[in-house]
């Protein structure tokens, strides 16, 4: 099956009892047994639930993998991959990370024996040198969040398994998406989702994802999912197996958009820098043209007036982006880093990587380009 047929078929069948078309909400806790260990696969929801089986079967599909996994939120699902390592363990991550992630690494998996090290993954050589002989796992991100670096997936990927075959790369592919890429395919063990984000594309859910490609791999996931507990619910399962039907055609509305709404900004005059892979003028262009099949609906930028006032007055007078968390949704939000999704880094490690007041963070959403760029317009000459 080719990408837009998987979205709306991959792992589903049909339900068996009555021939439902789409998967039915499995309310339920628990089943049945004829006699004790007797039953149709399922023993308690925690282990495994219809609704979720097939959620995590399209999570498979969609990513090229043979496994998927589904849990309560992304963060659930980064603690379940940091739960294979051992305390001594070393993690390589990317310097520019989802505030969450970079809380939980340093507050706290730091504590219980784990080792980090952040470094710029746009060059491939800041990840080699950085490898000892604890080192366990590279996590990436790649378009970053929220400065839109990308990282090369295939290149690290080759190179880290040529030091040290053993060293799991996980990549966190939210922003992009497996419309855009793959990264099992390109090398990768592990890919990570905030399903909250663009797989939901709906802004009415909390969910996590893992997909992975290797049966030894996915019984140690699974194990720790059931063990520790994370799981995502029946209901929020149906809604991410309802999103994940639309995810190609929304996202070719939202790279569009999004490209439309950085060239927007790129030539206006009160913009001082936009940060969208899909401009020529972007440091790493070509690694996105070769990686992904588009660019996104996610654009920051800078305002040339580099105050904290400057950019609220922008914040508070957009009308059709809507100033909010997360991102995503069909719906377009703006959202201030600084303040809002990056507040949980220490200020220096902010501003070493770029992340200050002028920062401004858009998830352009599938609305009418016209209005989304005379919002902008609007807010900009306030
Ligand atoms: C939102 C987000 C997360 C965390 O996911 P939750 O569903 O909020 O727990 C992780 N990584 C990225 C890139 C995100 O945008």
């Amino acid at each position: 099956m080719k990408f837009n047929t998987k979205t709306i078929h991959g792992g589903q069948n049909h339900e068996e009892a009555t021939g439902a078309v789409m998967p039915p909400i499995f309310q339920t806790s628990t089943y049945a047994q004829t006699s004790p260990g007797v039953n149709k696969g399922y023993e308690y929801s925690r282990g495994a639930n219809p609704t979720r089986t097939a959620l995590e079967n399209s999570f498979a599909a969609i990513e090229n993998g043979t496994h998927g996994f589904a849990f309560s939120s992304g963060l659930s699902a980064i603690d379940c991959v940091l739960r294979t390592l051992n305390p001594g363990d070393e993690v390589i991550a990317g310097d520019d990370l989802y505030g969450g992630t970079y809380r939980m690494f340093t507050r706290l998996f730091k504590k219980y024996g784990l080792e980090f090290t952040f470094v710029n993954m746009d060059v491939v050589a800041n990840v080699t040198d950085a490898i000892t002989a604890k080192t366990k796992l590279i996590w990436l991100e790649t378009p970053t969040n929220p400065l839109m670096k990308i990282a090369d997936i295939a290149v690290i990927s080759s190179t880290v398994k040529a030091v040290d075959s053993a060293i799991l790369i996980a990549v966190d592919n939210t922003f992009a998406t497996p419309y855009l890429q793959q990264p099992l395919d390109l090398g990768a063990d592990i890919v990570m989702h905030s399903a909250t984000k663009y797989l939901g594309g709906h802004s009415d859910l909390v969910m996590g994802a893992l997909m992975v490609k290797d049966a030894k791999l996915a019984e140690e996931l699974h194990f720790i999912q059931f063990a520790a507990g994370a799981i995502a619910g029946p209901m929020d399962s149906f809604l991410a197996l309802r999103g994940i039907k639309t995810l190609h055609i929304r996202m070719q509305r939202h790279c569009e958009n999004g490209r439309a709404v950085a060239h927007f900004l790129n030539k206006h005059p009160k913009v001082g820098a936009v940060y969208y892979p899909g401009l020529e003028n972007h440091p790493n262009h070509e690694i996105a043209k070769k990686q992904m099949r588009d660019f996104g609906g996610m654009v920051s930028f800078r305002l040339k007036d580099e105050s904290r006032a400057a950019a609220f007055k922008f914040l508070e007078n957009t009308h059709v982006f809507t100033l909010a968390e997360s991102l995503g949704g069909v719906e377009s939000l703006v959202n201030h880093p600084t303040t809002m999704t990056h507040a949980s880094i220490p200020e220096p490690e902010r501003l070493k990587i770029g992340i200050t007041d002028s920062l401004i963070r858009l998830s352009v959403g599938i609305e009418d380009i016209e209005d989304l760029l005379a919002d902008l317009e609007h807010a900009l000459h306030q």
